[in-house]
Formats: C-alpha cells, sequence, structure tokens
C-alpha cells in the first residue's frame, strides 16, 4: 500500500451500516459513527447497493476518492460461515428470504469490484480491542466478550482470529457455565435461545435481562417502577441506567450478569492463559465509575488464580459502537 491508500471497515448492523478508513500506517480517518441506513429487510439487491451508496458517501466525507481504497472488511451479525456464506436456515438479522444461504462476502466483493474480506461482528470487535492493546504485529492472545441483544465476542490467540471450521470460533455465548454458583439466583433455570440451559448468554445479554432476570427479580422487588411498566422488553431498556444511578434490584442484575462474565473469564483463563479479557456491548457504555464497579465484580466472582494470572487485565472495549467496522478495516489491512 502507499501512502495514498486505505481499507475500509464495512460494520453491517440491522439498521444501519457503519464504515471506518483505514491508512497503511495504521491511522483510523473516522473517529465516531459514519452511519448511513441498512435497508437489510429488503434483501441483498437493495441492500449490498445502499452499502456502496454509503461507502462512496463516507469516503468523500474524509476527503478520499474511491480509487485510494484498495481493500475492504465486511462484518455482519451470524450466523455465517467463515467465508461470509449466511444461514440457509435465515437469522434474527437477515428474515429476507434471499438471504438464506447468500454469500455477502463475494456479492459485496463483486459490487464493490475490489477485494472483500469477511468476519463475523463479534470476531471484528475482538480484533479491534485487540489491535487497541497490542498494535498489528504481536504475539498476544486476548478474549472478548460483547453484550448486546446476545452475547458475542472473539478469540485471539497469538494474533489470529479463531474462526473455526464452520465459523463458529468465539461463539463465547454458547459456553456452559457453572451458574448455580452465582449468589442470589436460586431457582432460577436459565435458558437461552440455543437450546442449552445456564450458558453466558443465558445471563448475560439484554435477551437476558427481559427473559429470565427481570421476571425473576421483578417478583422478589414487588411494587418497582419498572413492574408497574409491564412491558418487559420495554422495561429491560431501563435496567442499565436505573443500575447507573444505583437502583437495588438493577445493580443486582448486574451483578449476576458479571459474575456469569467472572465464571466465563475464569474458564477462558485456564483454556487459553490470556494476556487480557475485553468486555464490550452496550451494557458497559456507562460512565467509568460504573464500568469500574462491573469489573469489580467480575473480579469478584473468579475463583483465586494461579499468582502469575492473578493480575490479569480485564478491560472495557474503547470505541465500542465503533468497534465492528474497526476490527474488520484490521483485517482488511493484514490481508492486502
Ligand atoms: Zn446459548
Amino acid at each position: 500500500m502507499n501512502a495514498q491508500q486505505v481499507v475500509a471497515g464495512i460494520d453491517l448492523g440491522g439498521n444501519a451500516v457503519n464504515y471506518t478508513f483505514l491508512t497503511g500506517d495504521r491511522r483510523f480517518l473516522v473517529e465516531g459513527l459514519c452511519e448511513h441506513p441498512a435497508l437489510v429487510t429488503e434483501g441483498p439487491d437493495v441492500c449490498l447497493q445502499q452499502i456502496a451508496d454509503g461507502l462512496e458517501i463516507a469516503a468523500t466525507g474524509v476527503g478520499l476518492t474511491p480509487d485510494q481504497i484498495v481493500g475492504v472488511g465486511l462484518d455482519t451479525p451470524g450466523p455465517a460461515t467463515a467465508g461470509g456464506v449466511l444461514s440457509a436456515r435465515g437469522s434474527t438479522n437477515f428474515v429476507h428470504e434471499r438471504w438464506a444461504g447468500f454469500d455477502i462476502r463475494a456479492g459485496l466483493e463483486a459490487k464493490l469490484a475490489r477485494p472483500v474480506c469477511y468476519l463475523n461482528d463479534g470476531n471484528a470487535a475482538a480484533l479491534w480491542g485487540h489491535f487497541s492493546r497490542f498494535g498489528v504485529e504481536n504475539k498476544a492472545t486476548s478474549i472478548s466478550a460483547i453484550i448486546g441483544t446476545g452475547l458475542g465476542g472473539g478469540v485471539i490467540v497469538q494474533g489470529s482470529v479463531v474462526t473455526g471450521r464452520n465459523g463458529f470460533g468465539g461463539e463465547l455465548g454458547h459456553v456452559l457455565i457453572p451458574y448455580r454458583s452465582i449468589p442470589g439466583i436460586e431457582g432460577l433455570t436459565p435458558r437461552c435461545n440455543c437450546g442449552r440451559t445456564g450458558d453466558l448468554e443465558s445471563l448475560c445479554s439484554l435477551t437476558a435481562i427481559e427473559r429470565t432476570l427481570l421476571p425473576f427479580f421483578l417478583q422478589r422487588h414487588p411494587g418497582h417502577q419498572l413492574g408497574e411498566l409491564g412491558d418487559p422488553r420495554r422495561a429491560a431498556k431501563f435496567v442499565r441506567g436505573l443500575a447507573e444511578k444505583g437502583d437495588t434490584m438493577c445493580r443486582e442484575i448486574f451483578r449476576v450478569q458479571a459474575w456469569a462474565l467472572g465464571l466465563f473469564f475464569d474458564e477462558m483463563i485456564n483454556v487459553f492463559d490470556p494476556d487480557v479479557l475485553f468486555v464490550g456491548g452496550g451494557a458497559v457504555e456507562t460512565d467509568e465509575s460504573f464500568q469500574q464497579w462491573i469489573i469489580n465484580e467480575i473480579r469478584a466472582a473468579m475463583p483465586r488464580q494461579r499468582e502469575e494470572q492473578a493480575g490479569i487485565d480485564i478491560l472495557v472495549m474503547p470505541n465500542g459502537d465503533t468497534a465492528g467496522a474497526r476490527g474488520a478495516a484490521i483485517e482488511a489491512l493484514a490481508r492486502v
């Protein structure tokens, strides 16, 4: 790559596409969100055109011409293969029938007429977290858990993303944890969409708050303002804000999520002996003192570590809302 050339990172979410650009000397040209409507529900033809149009607008916005973009990294929610073929069974984010089994990486590559590489959104965010800490060339190992509607994330081992044989590497949400050791949820049976009981996502996600934790704790806190709302889906969205303000019940819900993460991270420490653990996603987009409280609770839940591993860093992922696009751009840079 010469000094004029860049790679683009494109994060395709449910409602919006977010863009970033990365130079050969590892500088991001976009600081915050740079969004364009996604129109995912209208199917591949409309959506891929939207992505292309948005890319041109985003490039112009930072003073780039299209010919300066020499490679593209794309990330989307899964399930998809490691090569970017969306699941033939459909998925929450790609409901239009033509998305089933669609090769979104190849589709975008044809549309943009330049090389496109693919990561799922959790792996892309994990790659960004890793890069922000260790730079591009490194042999470090990190585990990232991203708390959103579900729980995504990624495992980077000695500098490389673990995508696995079928693209399911780093599906951390469906790893079982010994949840019965979390105090305060005796009698709770946390079920996940995937069919498991007691995996990380079943306790640590917005879906877990809505379906499992909020109903459980509201029974124990009669008269709580969120019970008065009557709509669990709406109520779930207020839990973080109230927890941040110190509401007792909402803090309890966040403590359970932090403890679930602590148990999970302990498993990861014993499997990978990582350099650092990252927590990201909407749940931790809060003020610093609440982030610190969450991290302290995660640590409190972890069994005692070996002396060598006791001081492992647990960090909040920086620039959380742009993490996917940034990670996708890093992957593209590694390939051009
Ligand atoms: Zn699951």
